[in-house]
């Protein structure tokens, strides 16, 4: 579905991505994992258009998207949950919802959004019993949500997702962890860059690890977790 060859980006004298190459197969939940400044939103923004590759090849279905500007890529099925959520504050969860079926008004008028919002809101009832609430007065897993659900109303190919757990108490991380399961089982597709090494790998099909900029290792996520490395570095284990 989603495939990364080589790839390398550099902020002025900075190297944050060093030939990195990975694969997402559809249906699969693929966690790209790695600390602080391991490059991780990088990757996501590479993805999405938001940052010019120095080097290598972004392949989309087996269509090439370096030249493809990111609105494009957005209409191609990429849908991106960014780390700080950029929701439209001022407006209401529904409308902010409706902006996310943005991407799919290029392909004609405008689609019939209820059956989406409906789906979302099965997804998240939370959402529902505040849709006339603006954006900015929801609590931080609230507004996670929200972005998850607006990524969704684009009916994407494939959804990143840039650390969804990050600044949230551990209840409400589970509770989105378990969503990125249920959307799995729904056949979505899914890269989730996270920090959270325990909760990501548990809930992934395949993962890779991303330190300073390079994948060090990769495999299927059940046994990079039984790995005493991925234990120390993420878990404080000696
Ligand atoms: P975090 O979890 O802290 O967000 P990350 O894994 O997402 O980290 P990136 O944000 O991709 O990592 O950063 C990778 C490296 O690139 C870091 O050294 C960072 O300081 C640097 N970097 C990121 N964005 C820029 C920028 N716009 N200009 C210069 N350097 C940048």
């Amino acid at each position: 579905m989603l495939e990364l060859a080589n790839i390398s980006v550099s902020y002025g004298f900075i190297s944050a991505l060093k030939d990195v190459s990975l694969n997402v197969d559809e249906g699969e939940i693929v966690a790209l994992i790695g600390s602080n400044g391991a490059g991780k939103s990088t990757l996501i923004n590479t993805c999405a258009g938001l940052v010019r590759p120095g080097g290598g090849e972004i392949r989309l279905r087996d269509r090439a998207l370096l030249k493809t500007p990111s609105y494009k890529r957005a209409e191609l099925g990429i849908a991106v949950v960014p780390e700080n959520r950029r929701l439209f504050g001022e407006m209401s969860v529904r409308d902010n919802l409706c902006l996310g079926a943005f991407s799919r008004s290029s392909m004609g008028r405008m689609p019939d959004l209820k059956q989406d919002i409906e789906m979302v809101f099965a997804l998240f009832p939370r959402l529902a019993e505040r849709q006339s609430q603006r954006a900015m007065t929801m609590s931080g897993g609230e507004q996670q949500m929200l972005a998850i659900g607006r990524a969704l109303m684009s009916r994407p190919q494939i959804i990143l997702m840039d650390e969804p757990s990050i600044g949230l108490a551990p209840k409400i991380v589970a509770r989105i962890f378990e969503v990125i399961r249920q959307l799995r089982e729904q056949g979505k597709t899914i890269l989730l860059a996270e920090q959270n090494a325990a909760a990501s790998l548990r809930i992934a099909d395949r993962a890779y690890v991303l330190e300073l900029g390079r994948i060090t290792m990769q495999g299927k996520a059940s046994e990079l977790w039984e790995q005493d490395k991925i234990r120390k570095l993420y878990l404080g284990e000696n």
